[in-house]
């Protein structure tokens, strides 16, 4: 049940100054702010993602290193009883109203089914999804729904065995297809599938992935790469856009926006119909054919979507990040384990998201603006 409420009381902000200066620690959010995980521009933070591990069995080179990264220490990591906790506060305490586990790769963590039962048994009603590379699926699919997982993401960029080898510099894309599957059959639908294309290297596979994502009812999302490579290789040059991906599609289907309500979800929906005789390829014109399915293109570089911003993110070691893209972050864990109180936790958790930015600076302007700084954390190191 949620008791956000009144609850946690906001800190004097006399203690500000000095807080601000403390590494790790917020300056505390003002007496009149809101409850919940509220900020200065009056977003409301319910949608929590939560990293598992910073560790992976792919090194996708929009994300990873090929050597891989220095992982963090089991210790540095938060245990299942740490992560329940964290979730209970943000549920029945700041308004949190759906959870999604991520990394790294989550299913490389060995007590998986554990947590997601004990977050299951806590929040009967809450909407747990979970974004995976899909390795190691095919074993795991049936366990993680009966331990009451309702939904999964599964990462895959290319249908094509060597790309994907090539953009994953792992020979995997079989075990992730028959992953995907098998989560389909335990029932972990609606499946969605999540492509990052790459000029050069994938870009020409879009319409392939729609195709195959229609014929199998997957649904799938474009996301634009973001620079959060830990090579730090991304240019805008070689960005492929929502507006190119658009157009790549429009060669064979004809795109309409999906009518229903985007509410606050970071994917522009859109119809899918069969280009027909007669239209002009430029998406545009009215569809004749018959509708096949949607399609998500999630353009966080160039359309940004920070103004509806609904995320809070704690990273694997338990730092809050209002935004991926956040220079700042601040530690719930080393308060937890230091004997804080929820109220305490809660209330820390309020302060962090209080400063969330008010856009990630990563749009156009920003990024041609000689104050634009690449974070130094990687995707997988934040929690994607
Ligand atoms: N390992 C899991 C996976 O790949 O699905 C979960 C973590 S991964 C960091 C989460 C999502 O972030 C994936 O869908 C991945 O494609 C995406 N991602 C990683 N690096 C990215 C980047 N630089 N730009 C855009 N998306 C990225
Ligand atoms: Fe691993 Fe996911 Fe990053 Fe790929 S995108 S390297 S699978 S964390």
């Amino acid at each position: 049940m949620s008791v956000e409420l009144g609850m946690p009381k906001p800190r004097d902000t006399a203690g500000a100054a000095e807080a601000a200066t403390t590494p790790g620690v917020p300056p505390a959010r003002p007496s009149y702010a809101p409850a919940g995980l509220a900020d200065r521009y009056g977003r409301r933070a319910t949608d929590m993602r939560l990293s598992l591990t910073d560790k992976c069995n792919l090194r996708c080179t929009y994300c990873m290193p090929a050597e891989g990264l220095e992982w963090l220490s089991k210790q540095a990591v938060m245990n299942a009883a740490e992560i329940e906790r964290i979730v209970r506060i943000g549920v029945d305490h700041l308004g949190v109203r759906e959870l999604r586990l991520t990394g790294g790769e989550p299913l490389v963590r060995a007590d998986l089914l554990d947590i997601v039962g004990a977050i299951r048994r806590n929040h009967p009603d809450l909407p747990i999804s979970m974004t995976t590379n899909g390795v190691g699926l095919d074993k795991k699919a049936a366990a993680l729904k009966a331990a009451g997982l309702t939904r999964i993401n599964v990462s895959l960029d290319s249908l094509h065995e060597e790309t994907f080898t090539k953009l994953t510099r792992r020979p995997f894309l079989n075990r992730v297809l028959t992953g995907i599957d098998a989560a389909w059959d335990a029932g972990l639908g609606p499946v969605k599938i999540n492509a990052v294309l790459m000029r050069g290297i994938n870009d020409t596979s879009a319409v392939d992935l729609l195709t195959w994502a229609l014929s199998k009812s997957y649904e799938l999302r474009f996301i634009e790469q973001m620079p959060l490579d830990a090579d730090h290789g991304w240019t805008r040059s070689d960005m492929i856009t929502a507006a190119d991906i658009r157009k790549l599609l429009s060669t064979e289907y004809v795109l309409s926006s999906d009518p229903r309500a985007r509410d606050g979800a970071p994917a522009e929906r859109f119809e899918v119909r069969r280009r027909v005789a007669g239209t002009t390829g430029h998406g545009t014109e009215s569809a004749t054919g018959e509708l096949l399915g949607t399609v998500g293109i999630i353009a966080s570089v160039t359309e940004p979507f920070c103004a509806d911003c609904r995320r809070t993110r704690i990273t694997a070691e338990g730092k809050i990040m209002s935004c991926l893209f956040s220079r700042e972050e601040f530690d719930l864990l080393g308060l937890l384990r230091s004997g804080a109180s929820d109220e305490e936790l809660a209330g820390r958790w309020q302060d962090a998201m209080w400063i969330k930015p008010k856009a990630h600076g990563m749009d156009h302007v920003g990024l041609d603006a000689p104050d634009f700084v690449q974070p130094e954390r990687s995707m997988s190191a934040i929690g994607g």
